[in-house]
């Protein structure tokens, strides 16, 4: 097994995992804590912590350093989950419903299958799209368009190839051999996202002097540990209580990007589904237990 392949195996088995966390009163926190434990004891480090998005919310919720907030009844969970060998990684992502979403869990689920079925040499990524886009049109909602799949390169989560959620007419072919996560995002309401809050995951994004010791430490450790895969605020205060000061100065001279939660724009409720997939004849899901 080469290194993707253990990333999406490790990937697939802690979703799997976690997803049986997934009940009303449940603590995000722990959940997260929880499920990135298991992809180190899987062999793996996580590639991106662990996001548990809920209700309007598409992606980048990650429990802040002492987060208390809990699932409820009612709740659509999106649990999106990445694990890293030697920098190969491989994401996955599915829907928990603790309400009564089926059938827009169901959209963005079979969405994914469409659009694994023609994820062979040659399909047009715009082609991929128009798969997603109308099985997800099948079941009565609309996807996402300004969230899409994308590329993997080593330590590197967004490699430039984008998989859109709908037809952009993007006429570049899949290549054999290439890797690509392929995740839609379905919602009755507009179909666009918008960023929210801050979220405490942050990405290196460029090197500069820094004048301050205690961050300079702290970025070198960043450096060293994460390289170009997104952390959390809450992974390095454990083992630097003064990190959030040094977060703050990384992120206004630019070295730091933080990501922002991402809300549908009329807070309408989003399911998601996601799998790592290496483009063949026949495709080959990376992120399957
Ligand atoms: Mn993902
Ligand atoms: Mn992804």
């Amino acid at each position: 097994m080469d290194d993707w392949e253990k990333a999406g195996k490790i990937a697939a088995e802690a979703l799997e995992f976690g997803k049986n966390l997934i009940k009303v009163d449940a603590s995000l926190l722990e959940v997260a804590d929880k499920i990135e434990a298991k992809i180190v004891e899987l062999g793996g480090k996580p590639a991106f912590p662990v996001n548990l998005s809920i209700n309007q919310i598409a992606a980048h919720y990650a429990p802040l350093p002492g987060d208390e907030s809990r699932f409820k009844e009612g709740d659509l969970v999106k649990i999106d989950v990445g694990a890293h060998v030697n920098g190969a990684i491989g994401d996955t992502a599915l829907t928990v419903d603790l309400g009564d979403n089926k059938e827009l869990v169901k959209a963005s689920e079979e969405a994914l299958k469409a659009a694994i079925e023609i994820f062979t040499p040659g399909t047009k990524l715009g082609d991929v799209g128009k798969a997603i886009q109308d099985k997800i049109k099948e079941f009565g909602f609309v996807p996402i368009v300004n969230l899409s799949g994308h590329g993997l390169a080593l330590y590197k989560i967004h490699s430039g190839v984008t998989v859109p959620n709908y037809d952009n007419g993007d006429e570049t072919e899949l290549q054999e051999g290439q890797i690509l996560a392929i995740e839609p995002f379905a919602t009755p309401g507009e179909g666009k996202i918008i960023e929210g809050k801050p979220s405490g995951i942050y990405e290196l994004r460029q090197h500069k002097p820094v004048r301050d010791m205690n961050s300079r430490k702290i970025l070198k450790f960043i450096a060293e540990e994460y390289k170009t895969l997104p952390f959390a605020k809450r992974w390095l205060v454990k083992k630097f209580p003064t990190a959030g000061f040094a977060l703050r100065i990384l992120e206004q001279q630019g070295i730091l990007m933080h990501y922002s939660h991402l809300s549908e724009k009329t807070k309408a409720l989003v399911s998601q589904a996601e799998h790592t997939v290496k483009v063949a004849d026949k495709p080959i899901v990376l992120t399957k237990i």
